[in-house]
């Protein structure tokens, strides 16, 4: 057994084991694999051992890799430039990282245009550093109303969050539970065509206690693949 199938089986074991502890039906999360900096070679490979969905954050790699690749759900869960939205439109199952009104525009006008509804996440800023992308949480609620008002080719599904990189656990917590907390918030005001039924948080370091804080999707990457290599990018 190559050493995908390997890791995968430890990743989806623990998975299973984690939301059994805590009460939740392991088939409620969706395990994404971050493919970005892998090839179309390994990612064929995690597919045949059974892989249904990868992520990526950059559109240029997307494009590159698409026609390489066997079919899957592709997931966009990096921060994408609106002049990019018509390169991705097409291939995109899910976009992760809508962070503002103008980009859902062009969401909307780009999935008009192949008549497609684009599902898609509200990437939210929950610790609030300042180098990350994401709305702030106090400014969620509004933008999927003003989302949901004015577009009818996007469709909001939930909410996504990049945790700090740290092993404070204390602080993931935090984090992943004012995620939660949030999407529970959003949920409770009913708002037409606004649904929260995905919540994308956790990554290779701290993907259980997403799980234990509600995750319905994860994503990793280096607990699959092994660690990345950025040199040929
Ligand atoms: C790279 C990346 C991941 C996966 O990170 P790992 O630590 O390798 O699991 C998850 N989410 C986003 C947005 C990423 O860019």
């Amino acid at each position: 057994m190559s050493y995908i199938s390997e890791n995968l089986n430890s990743v989806r074991a623990e998975i299973k084991r984690t939301a059994e502890a805590f009460g939740r039906n392991p088939e409620d999360i969706t395990l994404i694999a971050v493919t970005k900096t892998y090839g179309a070679d390994l990612i064929n490979e995690s597919i045949s051992s059974g892989v249904t969905d990868i992520g990526e954050n950059r559109v240029q790699e997307v494009m590159e890799k698409y026609d390489s690749v066997k079919p899957v759900k592709w997931h966009l869960i990096g921060h994408l430039q609106k002049n990019k939205v018509k390169y991705i439109i097409d291939k995109a199952e899910l976009i992760h990282s809508v962070e503002s009104f103008d980009l859902a525009k062009e969401i909307d006008r780009q999935a008009k245009k192949i008549d497609k509804i684009q599902k898609v996440l509200i990437e939210v800023n929950v610790s609030g550093e300042e180098s990350k992308f994401g709305v702030l949480p106090m400014e969620c609620e509004k933008l999927c109303r003003d989302i949901a008002e004015n577009f009818e080719n996007v469709k909001i599904e939930g909410l996504m969050t990049v945790a700090p990189y740290t092993d404070d656990t204390q602080l993931l917590r935090n984090v992943f539970t004012g995620l939660r907390d949030l999407s529970a918030e959003i949920a409770s005001k009913n708002i037409k065509n606004v649904d929260m039924n995905e919540l994308s948080m956790g990554m290779t370091n701290d993907y259980q206690l997403a799980i234990e804080c509600g995750a319905t999707m994860v994503r990793v990457g280096t607990g699959i693949f092994g660690k990345r290599d950025y040199t040929n990018r």
